[in-house]
C-alpha cells in the first residue's frame, strides 16, 4: 500500500472510531498519552517547563495539545493549528420515544448545525455520545461514553409511488420527516424510556443512574477509499476530523524546536463557535496565558508571544464539482488531490490576507506540497469557519486553509487520498520550524 493510501486509511479508521465530538477528543487524548504528552486539568494548578509536552481538554469535546519550545516564548511565539471536532447531524431530544399507531417506536431528534438532510435517509444509523450519571458531588456528575456499534435505526424515505414529484426536489421537514425508526412495538417490550434502557444496558449500569445525555446519530458504515486508482476518500465527518487528524499526526511526528507548537481542536464550529468549548470563547487565550505565566513570564511577555505567533485555521474547503462546476469562481478552481486550499474572502469571513497567505504558500513550497486557492463566486454567500472567530479572542496572524472536498455536510463526504498526505506534510513542516 502506498504511503498516502496508508495515511488515508489511518484517517478513515480514526473517523470511524470518532462518531461524536467526545469520542474524537478521547481518541486524540489516547494518542497524545501514548506519545508521552502529560494531561493537565483546567481546574488544577499547572506545572510546565521548556521542552515539555502537555494537553488539556474542555468539556470533553475540545482539546488543546502543546509542546513547549526550548527558546524564549516571547521571542519564538506559538505555532498553532486549529480545527474542529463537531459535525452537523442530529441530537437525540429528551423523552425521545414516539409511538406510531401502536406499532412503531421512532425517536425525536433535533438538527445540529446544517446537515444535508436527504443524505441521512435510508442509511443504518446508531447513537454515540456522552452520558451523565449520578455521582457523590452534585456539581460534577460522572461522564461515560456510549457508542453502540450495531445498526439501530433508519430514517426511511417515502416510496416514489407515493410522491411522484420526489425527483423534482423535496422540502424535508426537520420535525416530521427526519425522525429515525427504532423499533416495532411487541407485547413483551418495555417501551417506556427504552432509549435510556438501551444505553444503560450497553454501559452495564442501572437506567435510574442516567440523569442526562448528549447523544447524536451517526452512520454505522465505515468510510472507504474508492476510485479507479484508489484516489478518493468517502467518509462521514471529513469536515473537520480530517484536519484535526492531520494536525495531530503532524504534532506527534515532530521533535522539540525553539518554538512552542500547539494543536487546538474546538467544538461547536457548526453552530457558530460561541460556547465555552468553542473558538468564540476565551479558552485558548486563557491557555496561552497560563503557559506563558507558568514559564515565569509576565503579561508583556504574553503579548509579545501572541504577536510572534502564527495560526493555521484548518477547515475543509470546496473542490470544483464534477457535475456543477458553474457554482465556483471562474478563475480560482480547486480540484481534489491538487493540494490544500487557501481560503480567501474580501469581507474577511476568512482571515487570510496577503501576509498570511504568503506564509502558507511559502510553507507549501518549502515542504514541496502543491496548493490552490478558493474564493467564492461573488454572487454566492459562502460558509464561515474558525479563524475569524478565534482572532476575536486572540489576535494572532492567521491563514484559513482546508483540503478540497465534495458534499460538505453530507452524511458521507468525498475527499482526496493525496490531499490528506499533502496536508500532513505541510503541517509537519510548519510544526518542525
Ligand atoms: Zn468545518
Amino acid at each position: 500500500m502506498s504511503n498516502s493510501k496508508q495515511q488515508a486509511q489511518e484517517l478513515i479508521n480514526f473517523i470511524h472510531g470518532s462518531p461524536s465530538t467526545y469520542h474524537a477528543v478521547n481518541n486524540i487524548r489516547k494518542e497524545l498519552n501514548e506519545a508521552g504528552f502529560q494531561e493537565l486539568d483546567l481546574r488544577e494548578e499547572w506545572e510546565v517547563a521548556k521542552g515539555g509536552k502537555y494537553f488539556t481538554t474542555k468539556n470533553g469535546s475540545a482539546i488543546f495539545a502543546f509542546q513547549i519550545g526550548t527558546g524564549e516564548i516571547e521571542e519564538e511565539g506559538f505555532q498553532m493549528i486549529c480545527a474542529h471536532s463537531d459535525a452537523p447531524g442530529f441530537k437525540i431530544k429528551p423523552n425521545p420515544e414516539i409511538e406510531v399507531e401502536g406499532n412503531y417506536i421512532k425517536l425525536n431528534t433535533e438538527v445540529y448545525g446544517g446537515p444535508i438532510l436527504n443524505t441521512w435517509m435510508d442509511r443504518p444509523l446508531s447513537i454515540a455520545g456522552r452520558v451523565s450519571v449520578k455521582s457523590n458531588d452534585p456539581l460534577h456528575p460522572e461522564h461515560l461514553y456510549v457508542k453502540i456499534d450495531r445498526p439501530l435505526m433508519v430514517i426511511p424515505n417515502l416510496a416514489i409511488h407515493l410522491n411522484r414529484a420526489v425527483n423534482d426536489g423535496v422540502a424535508l421537514n426537520k420535525q416530521k420527516d427526519m425522525l429515525p425508526l427504532l423499533s416495532m412495538i411487541t407485547e413483551e417490550m418495555e417501551k417506556d424510556n427504552c432509549l435510556v434502557k438501551l444505553i444503560a444496558n450497553e454501559l452495564k449500569i442501572d437506567a435510574e443512574a442516567i440523569i442526562d445525555f448528549d447523544v447524536n446519530l451517526f452512520e454505522v458504515e465505515k468510510g472507504c477509499i474508492f476510485g479507479l486508482n484508489d484516489e478518493f476518500i468517502s467518509s462521514p465527518r471529513l469536515d473537520d476530523l480530517a484536519m484535526a487528524h492531520a494536525g495531530l499526526k503532524a504534532l506527534l511526528s515532530v521533535g522539540n524546536s525553539k518554538k512552542t507548537q500547539m494543536l487546538a481542536i474546538f467544538d461547536n464550529e457548526e453552530v457558530g463557535s460561541v460556547t465555552k468549548q468553542g473558538a468564540g470563547s476565551p479558552v485558548l487565550r486563557h491557555i496561552l496565558q497560563r503557559i506563558v505565566f507558568k514559564l515565569g513570564k509576565d503579561m508583556e511577555a504574553l503579548h509579545r508571544a501572541i504577536y510572534s505567533s502564527f495560526m493555521i485555521s484548518a477547515d475543509m474547503a470546496h473542490a470544483v464539482h464534477p457535475n456543477i462546476g458553474e457554482k465556483h469562481d471562474p478563475t480560482n478552481r480547486p480540484f481534489i488531490n491538487k493540494g490544500p486550499v487557501i481560503k480567501i474572502h474580501a469581507n474577511q469571513k476568512y482571515t487570510t490576507d496577503g501576509d498570511s497567505g504568503t506564509v502558507f504558500e511559502t510553507l507549501c513550497k518549502n515542504a514541496d506540497v502543491p496548493y490552490q486557492k478558493f474564493v467564492n463566486r461573488s454572487d454566492l454567500v459562502g460558509g464561515s469557519t474558525l479563524g475569524n472567530v478565534s482572532t476575536g479572542q486572540v489576535d494572532i496572524r492567521t491563514v484559513d486553509i482546508g483540503n478540497p472536498m465534495f458534499g460538505m455536510h453530507s452524511v458521507r463526504e468525498t475527499g482526496g487520498v493525496e490531499d490528506n498526505a499533502f496536508v500532513r506534510k505541510v503541517f509537519t513542516y510548519f510544526f518542525g520550524l
